[in-house]
């Protein structure tokens, strides 16, 4: 170390700075952009306003541990060894300036097992990391270059090889004159060895010099690179993470429809208000982070059921789309939202395979629905068959167009109980495609069996509509606004404290988005109640152990609420589970969701098709699910391959195995 003349570190030290003013100045441009979509924080915009929005669990596993890029063993091991390998060299080398202050950081058990071999190792890691993702841009899968790869990150990679083997030649030259046998640089000893042996005392110094100067520099313009580059993921990506939203799934954000008429009227200069999103600056300032922070890696391509089904929509195309009006300055350039398409947009089935995905927590389904509201609330635009749903709601309060069934046909010939406020413990609340499609009225008759099996005190409505969640989901977010507020009212008139749902659809407005507009009870999913009556001893079921039953989770439960495992113990107090390869958070949606119930684009292969040949390569005697959407999507899959009845909901199978005196 003592060859390297003082004057050489204070020329690098002084481009350091310039390249730290370079890294501070790209990041500040990424912001001037970002701060143009609607605001984000809290205002005023202080440490404390920003602060209150960190998620620091998904910062420390997701933005800088890298959690999510274990699904992929290769490219996660291979990136490991080059985030890792990062992480020890950038620690080494700031450590060097100690010495300078007589701290022999180079010295003892440290100096030995960290400055050196810690560092070798770290060097080699990062050398095969970045060998692997370069050689891979060459055979890429089909994800990476899906609408297109991202510019750029062939040449850091090309830049990152040529900075680690300048590395490793300058140490090889300083130590083939000036050996340190025993020491941890073994990568370097061997090398110094055959260079020093080749080019002599004189070569190797005047060479080693050369790569200290070609490393040093290449390191400095690495750091100063970093925002102007594909390496802006570095910064942005676990950024993007620190400030995900700490609920899963989709959380979509509330709009405010309670604009001061007076005001306006007063007001000749008052703004249009902008319902949803046509450009960029119309996003909220997270959704534009999401943007910039995006790898294009393509993950959430290969997982969306839209996409795998042949339908007009990937969410990496329009993350990468959105990424590239943002990098050209394009936030107010409306061209965007036809750009990304309407077909494109209506075909999301809001599954939230992506979201659970992406390795920077990008949320394209959010970004995705906010183009849709655009859509419906601005402009009146959607796919016929979802028009027509949303009419109903507006006008039958429910979204099941012409249907025959009447809200009392499913309890024919039962005595069930309507709720009683002060007396009735639970609301069992039936949801509309229980009450409207006859198959999934199975599952409320079911269900009234096992609450009477179990003495649960329970009621139902003598009269409801629809929680309104098809037309949040649509994008009509005024209807749902309106219909949400008519059941809170209603609900909080008979002093409703717990509620029961059938549909995973009903148990997520409820639990998520009602509150926001005062709703104040407990909702209870009813794989959740089942699993506890049969825990607490109140359900007795008997397990057929030769029936093979393979779960199929509802998106609204598994990824968008983390319930996974209560399902699944029903499942097996009936019979013996048999998994899916695709199953719990990774489990691939039915197709119902986001309205494609009424609206999937026809001409496409459907979802419930894909997911029903999944269910059948299993073997399994039946299929159990616990949400009537999947039910009815994937019982009209399996009636395409043969009469038999293969499909139930979880509630049917614990009711068909209750003593029949218990029979309501
Ligand atoms: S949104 Fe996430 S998963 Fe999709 S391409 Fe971007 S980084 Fe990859
Ligand atoms: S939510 Fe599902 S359907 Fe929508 S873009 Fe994401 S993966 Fe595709």
């Amino acid at each position: 170390m003592q060859s390297i003349p003082v004057i050489n570190y204070v020329v690098l030290a002084v481009l350091l700075a310039g390249a730290l003013a370079s890294l501070g100045f790209g990041l500040r441009t990424h912001w001037h952009k970002i701060r143009q979509g609607k605001a984000f924080f809290d205002a005023p915009l202080t440490l404390k306003s920003v602060l209150a929005k960190v998620n620091p669990k998904a910062f420390v596993s997701r933005g800088f541990l890298t959690s999510r890029l274990k699904d992929k063993p290769v490219a996660g091991l291979a990136h490991g060894l080059l985030y890792f390998g990062s992480l020890v060299l950038i620690v080494g080398h700031a450590l060097l300036p100690a010495t300078w202050v007589g701290i022999p950081v180079y010295d003892g058990w440290f100096g030995h097992w960290f400055m050196e071999l810690g560092r070798e190792i770290a060097g080699i890691a990062l050398f095969l990391g970045v060998l692997f993702f370069l050689v891979r841009r060459f055979v890429p899968p089909e994800r990476l270059t899906a609408y297109k790869a991202r510019p750029g990150f062939k040449r850091m990679e090309v830049f990152l090889l040529v900075m680690v083997v300048t590395g490793f030649a300058a140490e090889s030259m300083r130590l083939g004159f000036e050996p340190k046998p025993g020491g941890g640089e073994f990568m370097g000893e061997a090398l110094g060895v055959l260079l020093g042996g080749a080019l002599g005392t004189e070569g190797a110094t005047t060479g080693f010099h050369l790569m200290w100067w070609l490393h040093g520099l290449l390191g400095v313009a690495f750091i100063a690179l970093i925002p102007f580059t594909a390496l802006s993921h570095m910064l942005l990506g676990p950024a993007n993470s620190a400030l995900t939203n700490p609920r899963p799934g989709m959380n979509l954000p509330p709009i405010d429809f309670g604009l001061d008429e007076d005001e306006d009227e007063d007001d000749d200069e008052a703004e249009e208000p902008v319902f949803g999103a046509a450009k960029l600056a119309d996003l909220s300032q997270k959704y534009l982070l999401d943007a910039a922070a995006c790898l294009w890696c393509g993950r959430c391509h290969e997982v969306c059921p839209a996409t795998a089904t042949g339908k007009d929509l990937s969410p990496k195309k329009v993350m990468a789309i959105c990424a590239e009006y943002l990098e050209e300055g394009k936030l107010n350039d409306d061209s965007l939202i036809d750009v990304l398409g309407k077909d494109a947009m209506f075909n999301c089935t809001t599954c939230a395979a992506c979201v659970e995905v992406c390795p920077v927590s990008n949320n394209p389904a959010e970004t995705i629905l906010e183009f849709r509201r655009h859509f419906v609330m601005d402009r009146s635009e959607m796919p016929e068959n979802m028009a027509a749903a949303n009419r109903n709601l507006e006008s039958r309060e429910h979204p099941f167009v012409g249907t025959a069934a009447s809200p009392e046909d499913w309890r024919a010939g039962l005595e069930v109980p309507f709720f009683e406020a002060g007396k009735t413990e639970y609301l069992l609340w039936i949801g509309c495609s229980v009450t409207y499609e006859e198959r999934a009225q199975e599952i409320a008759r079911a269900m009234v069996r096992i609450l009477e099996a179990a003495d649960v005190s329970y009621g139902i409505l003598e009269e409801a509509r629809c929680t309104g969640d098809p037309a949040k989901v649509m994008g009509n977010e005024m209807q749902f606004v309106e219909m949400a507020e008519a059941n809170i009212e209603d609900f909080q008139s008979m002093s409703v404290q717990k509620v029961i749902t059938m549909c995973a659809h009903c148990f997520n407005s409820f639990d998520r988005y009602y509150p926001e507009l005062g709703a104040d009870w407990q909702t209870i999913p009813h794989a959740v109640l089942i699993d506890q009556l049969i825990r607490d001893g109140r359900l007795k079921v008997e397990r057929k152990s030769d029936q093979t039953i393979t779960f199929h989770d509802p998106c609204y439960l598994a990824r968008h609420n983390d319930i996974v495992d209560e399902p699944r113990s029903v499942v097996s107090a009936v019979g013996q589970l048999i998994e899916m390869p695709r199953n719990k958070k990774e489990s691939f949606c039915c197709g119902a969701g986001g309205g494609n119930y009424w609206g999937e684009q026809p001409g496409t292969k459907r979802v419930s098709d894909v997911r029903m040949l999944e269910v059948l390569e299993t073997g399994a005697d039946k299929v159990a699910t616990s949400c009537p959407f999947c039910l009815l999507m994937l019982a009209s899959s399996a009636s395409k391959e043969g009469p038999e009845r293969k499909v139930f909901d979880i509630a049917e199978l614990v009711a068909e195995t209750l003593p029949e005196e218990k029979d309501a």
